[in-house]
């Protein structure tokens, strides 16, 4: 598992952004993330970037207890302890088929979780799963995904841009709220959400 450390600027922020957390996903994703770290980045804080978690393991959903048993799982539950993040995104990327589950507006329901929400190009945006704030309570935790074929690459790269050089988390919230408003309105209310439920977990 290759790691990505950047410390720059003055703030104390730190920033784990991982991807391909499943099975062979890694392949789609891992190359973008190697592309943002090549990025002519103004980095402010510590940026932790780990472009491939799984190499090829069972799909396990996150959304599972048995996903944190398993290798990938376990490495990232590690990351999350030892990096103690205030900023944490995880990048996936969706088959065609699994679209309409992911963004059922009932997912809070049958999955309870909120659904994700659709962004330009394929690419969808949620808050962090309970799961994972239960492990260390972020200030901002986010999931994008994308879908498996070509397209959204862009789109992932210039949120990230966005993480990256912004240090404030709320500062971050309101830079893509410009371009996504009613996206990252919801967000915000699904993650203090997800924030109190994980305190009550
Ligand atoms: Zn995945």
């Amino acid at each position: 598992m290759k790691i990505y450390r950047c410390v720059s600027g003055n703030s104390k922020v730190v920033k784990l952004i991982v991807g391909g957390l499943h099975g062979n996903e890694g392949r789609i994703i891992g190359p973008i993330l190697e592309r943002l770290k090549h990025m002519n980045l103004k980095v402010n804080g510590e940026v932790i970037l780990i472009p491939r978690i799984s190499y090829g393991e069972k799909y396990i959903s996150t959304l599972s207890r048995k996903y944190y048993r398993t290798k990938a799982g376990r490495k990232l539950l590690k990351l999350v302890e030892v990096f103690k993040p205030n900023i944490y995104v995880e990048i996936h990327c969706y088959r065609r088929s699994a679209y309409e589950k992911l963004v059922d507006p009932f997912r809070r329901f049958s999955m309870g979780i909120p659904p994700l929400l659709s962004l330009d190009d394929g690419v969808l945006i949620g808050a962090a799963l309970p799961q994972l704030f239960k492990t260390h309570m972020f200030d901002l935790g986010l999931v994008i995904e994308k879908t498996c074929k070509r397209g959204g690459e862009e789109t992932i790269l210039s949120i990230l841009k966005i993480i990256v050089e912004i240090s404030e988390y709320l500062e971050i919230l309101s830079k893509l709220s410009l371009k996504y408003p009613q996206q990252i309105s919801k967000i915000v209310a699904y993650h203090s959400l997800i924030k109190s439920k994980t305190r009550n977990m």
